[in-house]
């Protein structure tokens, strides 16, 4: 066994409302630069969708990610070999209007502009070509509306549903989805880049792009199956999520995280066994691999594991913070969170709670067995999207969800104990305490576990270069 630590994060998409808060901070501090207009490392989707950029989760159009070939993991779009033969022609990359083409206004027009009987109006210039452009599509194009009629034909989370069904105004469902890079064990994107110009952190398993050494190949961005990496066409170098690692380090959480008026998000580290990453990304099939995923995550209060990992030199401090992370419980002990796509065979390390979705008097009246199956949004959609299909484990992680909340309510409004639903849940009332805390009142500190850096663990953090972004980090 070879312990490791990773940053890994949990979104709770029943808090998130959408308000695109977490993305601003990032844009501002991260990509807020010449050749970086485009590039949202967060941004957030609403589901259903084609999302950003187009139908990113569509591997037969993209070719991202891992396949399974006589038993061994390839990369999708091909080797090293394939690559070298066709590197000045990549067919797998998203066009800049599968993006978006990125505009501003002349707003200073607004200020200028001479009195006269009509209020001025400006108009969206491009800031690639600063030309005036039509608007078509955008980041987040399908807000509010859903985009179900115009791209829901394009959402592969509606296999085996059919779409047209929830175009229906009874039938129609959203949700948001806030999207980052999944920072994965088994990044796609490094194995995918010709020049090594991208690597995981030994420390902390974030994943970095070496800007001295990328060559702008690209084929980091179209390796990766969630398109979050990205080419700056000033700087000529590929860019992606750092995971706020200056913060991190510091013993700060994410921008992102830090930001989220809804409080969906948890930070921590957690504890895995490096050995098995292969043997975890190679289960035979796609609804095998969120199993064998959880299989590799160690429980840091287990005295073994505490023991194999001070042997293996991880500090007391890093071991501490694991077994304090809110991320170990979310994922694993209570399996609430679940990976988005595990099919792609990445291991990602940002996790989601499925949206409850409530459809009130069937939450409410709990006796019924089959009120999962009444919830707006379809259970088969979100096993599409966080567990390849599979849908027990999203009917778990919804169960125990709806028994907190309806235990709760039993307890602080109707003044009684409704034991009978954690029975159903299969989860115990110090369980459900627990998860009520951690879900809905969680502090700062509890939400975000990060230790800091300490300057004499050289050993342990070693700076390895950076991402610098021209001296404006
Ligand atoms: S999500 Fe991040 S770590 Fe995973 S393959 Fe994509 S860029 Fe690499
Ligand atoms: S800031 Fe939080 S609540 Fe708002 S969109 Fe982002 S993740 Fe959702």
């Amino acid at each position: 066994m070879k312990i490791k630590t990773q940053y890994a994060m949990v979104l709770n998409l029943d808090k998130c409302i959408g308000c695109h808060t977490c993305s601003i901070p990032c844009k501002n501090v991260w990509t807020n630069r010449k050749g970086a207009e485009y590039m949202w490392f967060n941004n957030v989707e609403s589901k259903p969708g084609v999302g950003y950029p187009q139908k990113w989760e569509n591997q037969d159009v993209h070719r991202g990610g891992w396949r399974l070939k006589g038993g061994r993991l390839k990369l999708k779009a091909g080797g090293r070999l394939h690559k070298g033969i066709n590197i000045f022609h990549n067919p797998d990359l998203p066009t800049i209007d599968e993006y978006y083409e990125p505009w501003s206004y002349e707003y200073a027009k607004l200020v200028n502009s001479r009195r006269q009987r009509h209020q001025p109006s400006i108009r969206p210039r491009s800031q690639l070509t600063g030309e005036p452009i039509h608007l078509r599509w955008g980041p987040n194009w399908e807000d509010d509306l859903a985009g179900l009629g115009e791209t829901g034909a394009g959402d592969i989370n509606f296999k085996n549903l059919e779409y047209t069904t929830y175009l229906q105004f009874r039938h129609v469902f959203m949700f948001w989805l806030p999207r980052l890079c999944e920072h994965c064990l088994n990044p796609a994107c490094v194995a995918s880049c010709p020049s090594g110009a991208l690597y995981k952190r030994e420390e902390d398993g974030i994943v970095l792009v070496d800007q001295e050494r990328c060559r702008g190949w690209r084929y980091c961005v179209s390796g990766c199956p969630y398109k979050k990496v990205y080419f700056n066409w000033k700087t000529g170098r590929a860019e992606k999520c750092i995971f706020c690692y200056p913060r991190v380090e510091a013993g700060l959480t994410t921008l992102c995280a830090h930001s989220c008026v809804g409080r969906i998000r948890y930070v921590g580290l957690l504890l895995y066994d490096a050995d098995r990453i292969s043997e975890a990304a190679s289960a035979a099939s796609g609804c095998e691999i969120y199993p064998a995923h959880l299989d590799i995550l160690l429980d840091p209060d287990d005295p073994a594991v505490r023991e194999t990992a001070a042997a293996a030199g991880l500090p007391a401090h890093i071991i501490a913070a694991a077994a304090r992370s809110p991320v170990y419980k979310l994922i694993k002990a209570w399996a609430l969170a679940l990976p988005l796509h595990p099919e792609f065979r990445t291991l990602p390390m940002v996790w989601y709670i499925p949206p409850l979705s409530p459809v009130s008097q069937h939450v409410e009246s709990s006796q019924a067995p089959d009120f999962i199956d009444h919830l707006r949004i379809p259970i088969t959609y979100l096993a599409n999207l966080l567990t390849a299909g599979e849908e027990a484990p999203v009917r778990q992680a919804l169960k125990r969800l709806s028994a907190v909340r309806q235990y709760m309510r039993s307890q602080r409004v109707e003044n009684r104990i409704d034991a009978q639903v954690l029975d159903k849940a299969g989860i115990s009332s110090d369980t459900v305490e627990k998860m009520y805390r951690l879900l809905a009142l969680a502090r700062l500190e509890e939400r975000f576990v990060l230790p800091t850096a300490p300057i004499q663990d050289d050993d342990i953090f070693i700076r390895q270069g950076g991402c610098g972004y021209g001296g404006s980090v």
